[in-house]
């Protein structure tokens, strides 16, 4: 099979594209076939090498550039991929079978919008001054981290690449990302689009391989920051790592968000927000609201509405923009997502709709709904990663508050109701990073993004993600006379 924009080899370092097949074979499988569409190899430790140096060599000079310039490449490549959307979309449905009805707005263009929004914040990167008494003052420095090491998880694989890239090169660090080995293609293409806009060779590196190869990566001693996509074992892994060397980090992890809806909810919008935060994406969604606790008042009337709207989901070919439910990623999450359905199964919760497999080529399986499911049942205590969602009960708010939070994730979680009042106490009480009041998943650049207890550290996107890709320098400046002891 021939697909759109073919990224011409395995890595693209020291800005140009780079093969070598001495490394392990990477099939490319796509997830709507079954059938491989691309090999590429993993990248050998001169690979490996050879990225971190060029990384190494280039930051200095990219960082002694103004805010502005630098701004000025990365605004320029949100524009191509934009102009580029259709193709760059196309690609991501390969690497991942996601529709493309999904991909066309929701993957290169978020990318693009990380590079345009960091692209604008990078010219107004500054210190401050700070008066102090007798004359005397100081100023800070916002100055770059160094070489930063970005690895991404398969879900969003245009995405990730950009929100990593995108404040990293605003302000003045070079990066060497590891796509996941499940969806290597797209991050070539935003290395190879940055560097067509003018970015200088060596500042956006893309090295292919698993986690051997991103071990090697974040325990190098070039690299002063790790930015993980990724699930919670992988991040406690790989922030041990980081620790050992007291580099920075961003832990992006997983959840098993609570999604709550109240009995004077406009059942619709919640009906929508739960299909939005359990369904896009076939559920590969790190922010999904799985657990959707529903007051008894109004369980079965949003349980019968619900499986009303999933008739109408398009399940199928995901090159057909009429489809609007695509399989999953790869066998291995399939296998995983159907264990976790028998699972469902035994320990008693009560399947409303979904739970078998499509018969066809893929990795394809129905949108799945469990009702009457308990606290203690592992589908509703372990992130699924699936098109599964967990309909609970609940009487009152102070119940559902505490169990909402009984969960060692905290990345989100959701509160649908007309009471505002009670919305906002829902939301100071939630132990999550990312709230919704009456939706779900939106993620807009401007609004940080990311989790608190095991689903994370630091925050992407916003000009909160400044803080995590640079650092201060203070300078005390004396005027007056230095008055010593002796
Ligand atoms: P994963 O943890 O298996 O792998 C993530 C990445 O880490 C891959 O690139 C993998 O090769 C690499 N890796 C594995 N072991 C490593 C090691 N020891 N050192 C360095 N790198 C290593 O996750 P996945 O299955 O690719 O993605 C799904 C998970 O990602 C889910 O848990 C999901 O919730 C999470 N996720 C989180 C966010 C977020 O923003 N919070 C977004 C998307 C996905």
């Amino acid at each position: 099979m021939t697909y759109p924009t073919q990224p011409t080899a395995s890595h693209f370092v020291n800005g140009a594209y780079l093969e070598d097949t001495t490394g392990t074979p990477l099939p490319v499988i796509y997830p709507a076939t079954g059938h491989e569409i691309a090999r590429l190899y993993m990248a050998t430790p001169a690979v490996i090498e050879q990225a971190l140096n060029a990384a190494k060599q280039a930051q200095a000079e990219w960082a002694a550039l103004s805010g502005t310039e630098r701004g000025r490449i990365l605004r320029r490549a949100a524009d191509m991929i934009r102009d580029r959307n259709h193709e760059l979309s196309e690609l991501e449905t390969y690497d991942t079978g996601k529709p493309l009805q999904e991909t066309l707005v929701a993957d290169a263009t978020s990318g693009a919008d990380a590079l345009e929004y960091f692209g604008g914040l990078a010219g107004s990167l500054t210190g401050e001054h700070i008066p102090l008494g007798d004359g005397n003052w100081a100023y800070t420095m916002r100055e770059a981290l160094g070489v930063c090491v970005g690895i991404g998880a398969w879900n969003y694989p245009t995405q990730i690449a950009c929100w990593k890239a995108a404040p990293a090169l605003a302000c003045g660090n070079a990066m060497v990302f590891k796509p996941s080995e499940t969806t290597p293609l797209c991050a070539l293409k935003v290395a190879e689009i940055l560097h067509e806009a003018g970015l200088p060779a060596g500042l956006f590196n893309v090295v292919q391989g698993a986690g051997e190869v991103g071990r090697s990566l974040v325990t190098d001693a070039r690299v002063d920051k790790v930015s993980l996509t990724g699930s919670v074992p992988t991040g406690r892994k790989v922030y041990a790592a980081a620790a050992a060397e007291m580099k920075h980090v961003t832990m992006e992890l997983g959840g098993k968000s609570p999604l709550v809806v109240f009995d004077d909810a406009d059942i619709e919008d919640a009906v929508g927000g739960a299909i939005l935060g359990n369904f896009y994406s076939s559920g590969q969604v790190c922010s999904n609201g799985t657990r959707v606790f529903v007051q008894k008042g109004i369980k079965e009337a949003f349980l019968t509405r619900l499986s009303e709207r999933l008739r109408d989901a398009v399940i199928g070919d995901p090159m057909d923009e009429a489809t609007s439910f695509g399989p999953m990623v790869s066998a291995g999450q399939l296998g995983i997502v159907e264990r976790y359905i028998a699972k469902g199964q035994e320990e008693g919760a009560r399947l409303v709709t979904g739970g078998k497999r499509l018969e066809r080529d893929g990795f394809f399986i129905e949108p799945t709904v469990f009702a009457d499911v308990s606290d203690d049942m592992v589908i509703a205590q372990e992130e699924i990663f699936g098109p599964v969602m967990c309909v609970l009960d609940f009487d009152d708010e102070a119940e559902v508050l505490a169990r909402a939070n009984e969960t060692e994730f905290g990345l989100a979680a959701g509160v649908f109701t007309r009471d505002l009042a009670r919305a906002h106490r829902m939301v100071a009480g939630f132990q999550a990073g990312t709230c919704f009041i009456n939706s779900y998943n939106d993620a807009p650049v401007e609004m940080p993004f990311g989790g608190v207890k095991a689903s994370g550290v630091g925050r992407e996107n916003s000009k909160a993600a400044i803080e995590h890709y640079s650092q201060l320098k203070s300078v005390f400046v004396r005027m007056d006379a230095v008055e010593a002891p002796f």
